[in-house]
Parts: structure tokens; C-alpha cells; sequence
């Protein structure tokens, strides 16, 4: 399957902290607001179309059993709107199902088991898979183990997946793994794109792009947050502006990376300038 067309491809930027924006509060599950307030999802999704991306990816980043029984919502019903509003804004974008950790350690490390993780994972992209989604992108994973359990998942529904972990600037997540041991894991399955998200801005994931190119032929894909967030009268501010955003991706498509998109803190307006600059 051809999704690049041997062009980059432009993701969308944030859902979770524009979320936090609109609704002015960070005491909320994203997820959850496709159930109740799936007008003001579709409108982010919106503005990120305008802005120019390629992809929309679906509000279903915690939307495993575990997470959506805790604060009272059915799984199921959660990512099936998520996939629905997603494709609502657009006919002709494609959808990603957005797929996060479970948020809780696998044994031996935490409580959950090997086998349940893997159902988890599993019971997220079967309903991708009747939904028709359009690829899956597995992010921000910090366990290796996990990265492993959720591909073998997707791995049984032959959808196209791309996979990102985050890494901090030295280049590991907090769990201690490396660019090295995730591009060892995706190499066991198949994976559309490979790449890194969250925790650094663009300029600190600048090594880690060089790091992931040099290990691997698979595409690599690149989803820097807006810098570090400072706590401004009760607001995260982040510190990255969309010029210099923009400037640290253009700079990383050059070194070969071929999916971009934004992390935490980026709006639709870093995706116009992304868009700007990459035409
Ligand atoms: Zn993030």
C-alpha cells in the first residue's frame, strides 16, 4: 500500500491540548468528548484539514478498555465516534486511528499481563478494522515490550501501522530503551513508518530523526511537541512558535524524513506553516 505517493506526508497537530484550550481546563479525558461533545472534535479536525494536512488522526489516544471503564465510558462507542467524526470533516482525508499506550506497566514491570495487553490492543484495532480505517498510528510507547504486544495486534488485522516512541533529547524513553531496540522490534513486524513523538521540540529531536534514519530504511516519521510547556497563571505556554517549528521540520524532511506532524502544544497553525514550507 502506497500512502506516500513519494511525497512527505503532513499529519495533523495536537488533539489534547487544544482540547485543554477550548474547554480551559487540562482535568479532562480528550477521548471521552467524542461521546459528549463530538461538534467541538469535528471542529479541531476541521481546522486541522484547513490548515493543509494529509492525515486527520482520530481523538482515541486513550481509548483502551482499561482507561474508557475508569472514567465511565464504553471503548467501543468512544473509538467508533472518533473514527465517525474524523471521517465527518472530510471526504477526502485520510484517518488514522490514533492508538496510545495502555497507561498502565506490563508485568513484570506493572500489573497488567502480557496476554491482556495484547487482548487490549487487539479489541482497539479490530474496531479500526471495521471501521475501515485508513492506517493506524501506534504513538508515544515507551515500553519495548508493549511496542512489541500492540504490533503483534495490529499484525493480525493487516492494517497499515506506523510506530513512534518517545524519547527524551539523550534518546531514550523513561523507560531506558533506545532508537536501536525500537527499530530491532518494529523490524519483527510490519510497519508502515517508524519514527518519534511528544516529549522534545523539534529542535531536540533533530539527533533522534539522524539516529532513526541511519538504523533503519523504513520511513521515518517525526511529531515534535511545541517545545517545553510553562505553567503561565494556570495555562501551559509552550515555547516553540510555528516559524521555528516549521524551520527544525523542513530541516529534517531535508535529512530524509518522509511523515511530519505536530505533538502536545502545536495548533493548526503550525500545520499551515508546515504545509507553507514543505509545498
Ligand atoms: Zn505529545
Amino acid at each position: 500500500m502506497i500512502l506516500f505517493n513519494n511525497r512527505v506526508m503532513l499529519l495533523d497537530g495536537a488533539m489534547g491540548t487544544m482540547v485543554q484550550k477550548y474547554k480551559k481546563t487540562r482535568d479532562i479525558i480528550p477521548d471521552t468528548l467524542n461521546i459528549t461533545e463530538g461538534e467541538l472534535i469535528k471542529k479541531i479536525h476541521s481546522e486541522y484539514i484547513d490548515a493543509g494536512c494529509d492525515a486527520v488522526v482520530t481523538n482515541t489516544f486513550r481509548s483502551n478498555r482499561l482507561t474508557m471503564e475508569e472514567c465511565g465510558f464504553n471503548y467501543k462507542e468512544v473509538i467508533k465516534r472518533g473514527i465517525d467524526i474524523a471521517r465527518s470533516s472530510s471526504k477526502n482525508i485520510l484517518v488514522a486511528q490514533d492508538i496510545g499506550p495502555i497507561g498502565k506497566l506490563i508485568e513484570p514491570k506493572g500489573p497488567i499481563s502480557k496476554e491482556s495487553a495484547f487482548e487490549i490492543y487487539r479489541e482497539q484495532v479490530k474496531i479500526g478494522k471495521e471501521e475501515g480505517i485508513d492506517f493506524i498510528l501506534l504513538e508515544t510507547m515507551y515500553d519495548i515490550e508493549e511496542l512489541d504486544i500492540a504490533l503483534s495486534a495490529v499484525d493480525d488485522f493487516n492494517i497499515p501501522v506506523f510506530a513512534s516512541m518517545t524519547f527524551d533529547k539523550e534518546g531514550s524513553t523513561f523507560l531506558g530503551y533506545t532508537v536501536n531496540d525500537m527499530i530491532k522490534t518494529v523490524e519483527k513486524h510490519k510497519v508502515v513508518a517508524v519514527g518519534a513523538n511528544c516529549s522534545t521540540g523539534p529542535y531536540d529531536m533533530l539527533k533522534i530523526a539522524e539516529e532513526i534514519l541511519k538504523s533503519t530504511s523504513i520511513p521515518v516519521l517525526v511529531k515534535p511537541n511545541a517545545g517545553i510547556p510553562k505553567d503561565v497563571g494556570g495555562d501551559l505556554v509552550y515555547d516553540v512558535d510555528e516559524e521555528e517549528f516549521a524551520k527544525d521540520i523542513l530541516s529534517m524532511i531535508k535529512m530524509g524524513v518522509k511523515v511530519v506532524g505536530g505533538c502536545c502544544g502545536t495548533t493548526p497553525r503550525y500545520i499551515k506553516r508546515i504545509r507553507e514550507v514543505i509545498k
